[in-house]
């Protein structure tokens, strides 16, 4: 049939915008099993990594536990640049410094907390293994450690923790190894191990059940000295020359340029200026969304390429300025064009609101997906959940939204050279989505179970059908998306950490 092989080309060629729901990509044939399929991606030219999942330098999505956790698992998090230079660094340096099964930032209790602030933590972050120190902070003297054991019959929540905790803890010397540390556990039969420098100064923590978990993170994305990898967003402006410098002496991976309209003089000299006087770090130009803007980048020598303007979640930018792209059409013209003139892969920026969406980006030509709203519930992300009508949420705002602008994020979006600030972004909440220990592993095993469908056992694979034709689309209707979701449902139980009913509400 015809209409079944309907390639790319064609499909784009109508000059009309394509999102991620206008169309649908035709099954193809399996004849592998899903444990064959890899998801490695070049994130760059010359840097690859494990799963194609990258979060959006923003400061409601990244800083170093959102990196970490993400590094982790096989992506990379690009931590925001909405703070002061010593700030940004600091969190670079805590993915570089991590260590899995050393907690290098632990949350810390002082003798005059009360047995009711362990339960607080416990309710907010999940555990309630606490170090006792001096003044109630990392860097001071160790004097007990509060455990589950010692508040669980505690009915008085008031008593202070001077009276409840262990004293006497079992700790291990600052630059233990893993191993050794690991022993110290297992012969104490401790579920942590705090850990304190010659003068008895807590440093950091350990659990066992990290130990346990360590072998869980095979595919993590590290460099050769086996750090994690992190990479950190910059502006244009010269001044963030000292801040890249500050960020290239504390081992940043790969510098994203932050520029909500990439192809500008500015960019293309600050490219020049970073692959010449810092060739081993990876750079991503951005954002682009056409074969012109990305051509002015790759001549100017750039790594990767952000592709995306005004598809994101929070954003008001093509309303406001008239100009962006369709998301689906950007990604598809951008990859295509930047493949064929110097192999320079691109990751698909914004507008993800689902793992189909992620699929989607991928095979019209992505090689990574930069994700904001869908990573922003996650636990991982900075900031406190609350409860709004019974909704558990986190907030989650653009950059370039009043709220952020006030605290400098007016830098991407060169508001702050203008006499009132022109916002291009909101600010509102997303639901919680839990931990993305479990979320980035649903989000891959959907990757995956498409692949497959698909019939492609990689990335490069499906570009390699993208490009030959063999990829075939099909636009989708209003009532094709909506045949396409769930409907006719009075109500439903939603098994995909909530995208399918945020979706159905829009
Ligand atoms: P607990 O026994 O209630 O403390 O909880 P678990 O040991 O079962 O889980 C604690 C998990 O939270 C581990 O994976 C830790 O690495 C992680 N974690 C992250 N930050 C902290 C922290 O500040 N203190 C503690 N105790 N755990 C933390
Ligand atoms: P999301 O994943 O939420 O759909 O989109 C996240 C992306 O939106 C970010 O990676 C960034 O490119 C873009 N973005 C972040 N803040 C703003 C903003 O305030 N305005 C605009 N126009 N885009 C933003």
């Amino acid at each position: 049939m015809e209409t079944d092989n309907i390639d790319a080309k064609t499909f784009f060629r109508k000059g009309l915008g394509v999102t991620y729901d206008d169309f649908i990509i035709l099954p193809g044939y399996i004849d592998f099993s899903i444990d064959d399929i890899s998801l490695e991606t070049n994130l760059t030219k010359y840097l690859k990594i494990k799963r194609p999942f990258v979060s959006s330098p923003m400061d409601t999505v990244t800083e170093s536990r959102m990196a970490i956790s993400l590094a982790l698992l096989g992506g990379i998090g690009i931590i925001h640049y909405n703070n002061s230079i010593p700030e940004q660094v600091e969190e670079i340096s805590k993915v570089k410094r991590f260590e899995n099964g050393f907690i290098t930032e632990p949350l810390v209790l002082g003798p005059e907390n009360t047995v009711n602030d362990v339960y607080e933590i416990k309710k907010s972050y999940g555990f309630s293994g606490i170090p006792v120190t001096e003044n109630g902070k990392l860097n001071s003297k160790l004097i007990g450690i509060v455990t589950r054991r010692d508040v669980s019959f505690e009915e008085d929540l008031t008593k202070k923790l001077s009276d409840v905790m262990t004293k006497g803890v079992v700790a291990g010397e600052a630059g233990i190894t893993l191993v050794e540390g690991n022993k110290i556990l297992k012969e104490s039969k401790k579920g942590k191990l705090p850990i304190v420098d010659k003068d008895g100064n807590l440093v950091s923590l350990m659990s066992r059940n990290d130990l346990l978990k360590n072998k869980d993170f095979p595919n993590a994305s590290k460099n050769r000295q086996k750090q994690l990898i992190a990479g950190a967003s910059i502006s244009t402006r010269d001044e963030d020359r000292e801040r890249l410098a500050e960020l290239v002496k504390v081992g940043v991976d790969v510098i994203v340029i932050d520029s909500s309209q990439g192809n500008s003089i500015y960019q293309i000299n600050l490219i020049k200026y970073i692959k010449s006087k810092y060739p081993d770090i990876q750079v991503v130009g951005g954002n682009v969304v056409t074969a012109k803007q990305c051509k002015s980048l790759i001549d100017a020598g750039v790594d990767s390429l952000r592709v995306g303007m005004g598809s994101g979640s929070i954003c008001i930018t093509q309303e406001t300025l008239a100009v962006g792209r369709a998301q689906g059409t950007a990604v598809y013209n951008c990859a295509k064009f930047a493949r064929e003139y110097a192999n320079i892969p691109i990751i698909a920026d914004g507008g993800i609101a689902n793992v189909g969406h992620i699929t989607k980006a991928i095979a019209v030509g992505a090689s990574a997906v930069m994700m904001g709203s869908l990573l922003a519930g996650t636990r991982e992300a900075p900031g406190e959940y609350y409860y709004k009508d019974g909704i558990h949420l986190k907030k989650y705002r653009g950059m370039a939204s009043p709220e952020a602008m006030e605290k400098g994020g007016a830098k991407r979006y060169y508001a702050d050279t203008e006499r009132c600030t022109f916002p291009q972004g909101v600010s509102g909440a997303v639901v919680d989505k839990g931990s993305i220990l479990q979320f980035v592993p649903y989000l891959r095993q959907g990757l995956t179970h498409s692949l497959q469908s698909i019939g492609c056992k990689t990335i490069p694979d499906l570009h390699k059908a993208l490009e030959d034709g063999r990829l075939n689309f099909e636009e989708r209707s209003h009532s094709a998306q909506r045949e396409g979701s769930v409907h006719s449902l009075q109500a439903f139980t939603d098994p995909t950490f909530g995208m399918v009913r945020s979706s159905i509400s829009g």
